[in-house]
Parts: structure tokens; C-alpha cells; sequence
């Protein structure tokens, strides 16, 4: 484990096993359909990476990036278009790619915007939802494990840009972002 970790929440194989569950489940919701799955950056880049390879429909796939906690460690609320998608959502069937759902405020604003450019439909697919950070009413419609009150890192998720490539995911040691 990395020493800057409190301890390990999920392993590789545990988080690999509900990645294809993941998959299956959209494979069956979207039969017949063409998916656009959009990757929300950074974070959920290793996620889409793993997912995609687990659907067994047709897909298409596209990024975006917005601003959130920037180096800190809880969420300023403000949300921002960092790098926007390369081609139009209208008429399309579309999979927000998350890594997390803490405040919800991301995920209300980019669900809105896809609504706005007349996607056909939006469901939101995230990993981990932390339910205890909620500040507006919104969930996943599919969520792989539901996580505590903690700041965790790794499978993509970082504290300032670090720990996005720990294969495994754990709560951060509190001294680490205490001493920066
Ligand atoms: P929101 O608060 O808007 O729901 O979440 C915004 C973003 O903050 C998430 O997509 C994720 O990138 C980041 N975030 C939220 N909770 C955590 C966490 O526990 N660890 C890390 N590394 N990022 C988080
Ligand atoms: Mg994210
Ligand atoms: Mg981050």
C-alpha cells in the first residue's frame, strides 16, 4: 500500500469485478442503442477506460472538463467548463462518466447542460457516490460502491494531481493535505 494511505477501501479485483458489472448493466439498458458515454476529466478517465471495455453495445465517446476542488479538498461550488465536448449531444443518448458524486453540484450542472443541448436522455454512471456530501438533490442512476465521509484517492482520483495512478483506491492520511 502507499504510505500516504490510511488504508485501502477497494482493491483492484474488487473494483475491476463492479467496472464489468457496471458495463453489463448498461449493455442491457442501452440494447438496440448507440451510447454516447462522456467522460467527465480527469477523474473519471480510468473508470471510462475500463468501462467502455465491458459494454458490448455500440458506443461512442467523447470528454469534457470542469473546474472542482482544484488543490483543496472540498468543494468550492462553483463549476466551471474547463474543455468542452468536440461534437453536439442533440438527439443522443447520453452517459455521464463520473468518478464521484460528493456535493452533486458537478453533476446538477453538467445534467443540466445536456438537457439544455436536447439530449434525447442523460443518465449519470459514477463509481463511488459519497451520500453524506450531498448540497443539492441529484443521484447517480447507476453508482458502483457508496463510500464514507473521507477523502479518497487512487483508480484516478487524486490530491493535487497525485495518486491518480494507485491501481487500488484509499482514504488519504489527513497529515498529507494538513502539511500540504
Ligand atoms: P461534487 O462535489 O461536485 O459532487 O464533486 C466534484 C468532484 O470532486 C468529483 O467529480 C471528484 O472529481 C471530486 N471529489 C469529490 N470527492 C472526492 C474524494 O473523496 N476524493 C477525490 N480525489 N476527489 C473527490
Ligand atoms: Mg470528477
Ligand atoms: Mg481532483
Amino acid at each position: 500500500m502507499h504510505p500516504d494511505l490510511e488504508r485501502i477501501l477497494f482493491d483492484e479485483e474488487t473494483l475491476q469485478a463492479k467496472v464489468a458489472e457496471m458495463g453489463a448493466a448498461l449493455s442491457r439498458d442501452y440494447a438496440g442503442k448507440t451510447p454516447l458515454l462522456i467522460c467527465i476529466l480527469k477523474g473519471a478517465a480510468l473508470f471510462m477506460a475500463d468501462l467502455v471495455k465491458r459494454i458490448d453495445v455500440p458506443v461512442e465517446i467523447d470528454f469534457m472538463a470542469i473546474s472542482s476542488y482544484g488543490q483543496s479538498t472540498k468543494s468550492s461550488g462553483a463549476v466551471r467548463i474547463l474543455y468542452d465536448l468536440e461534437r453536439p449531444v442533440e438527439g443522443r443518448d447520453v452517459i455521464i462518466v463520473e468518478d464521484i458524486v460528493d456535493t452533486g453540484l458537478t453533476l446538477a450542472y453538467l445534467r443540466d447542460t445536456m438537457i439544455r443541448r436536447q439530449a434525447a436522455s442523460v443518465k449519470i454512471v459514477s463509481l463511488f457516490d459519497k451520500p453524506s456530501g450531498r448540497k443539492v438533490d441529484i443521484q447517480p442512476d447507476y453508482a458502483g460502491f457508496t463510500v464514507p465521509d473521507a477523502f479518497i484517492v487512487g483508480y484516478g482520483l487524486d490530491y493535487a494531481e497525485r495518486y491518480r495512478n494507485l491501481p487500488y483506491v484509499g482514504i488519504l492520511k489527513s497529515d498529507i493535505y494538513a502539511t500540504g
